[in-house]
């Protein structure tokens, strides 16, 4: 996939994990980084306070986008770094 930058605001409209990582902010709730998942049946990646004493342990979760593998259409891949950012934005937006 191709990395664009919007013009308008200078930001990248795709980030790397690690960006993510760097980026993202403390539970609004509890002061802790979220911790990250991701699962394929249904595709999605999460943010989410596992602080067990945080009363309010939110989390977010996106649905990911699947391309097929082929033509066959019968295998697919999810592009859970084209999400990276939504996720991070999202969440660091205070829901
Ligand atoms: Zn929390």
């Amino acid at each position: 996939m191709n990395e664009e930058t919007n013009l308008q605001t200078g930001t990248e409209t795709t980030i790397t994990y690690d960006m993510l990582l760097a980026t993202v902010l403390p539970c609004p709730f509890c002061g802790q980084k979220p911790k990250y998942e991701y699962g394929y049946v249904p595709a999605y990646i999460e943010l989410m306070c596992i602080n067990e004493y945080c009363h309010v342990q939110p989390s977010l979760i996106i649905d990911v986008k699947c391309t097929p593998w082929d033509e066959t259409k019968t295998t697919f891949k999810p592009e859970f770094e084209q999400h990276y950012k939504e996720l991070r934005d999202k969440w660091n937006r205070r829901f």
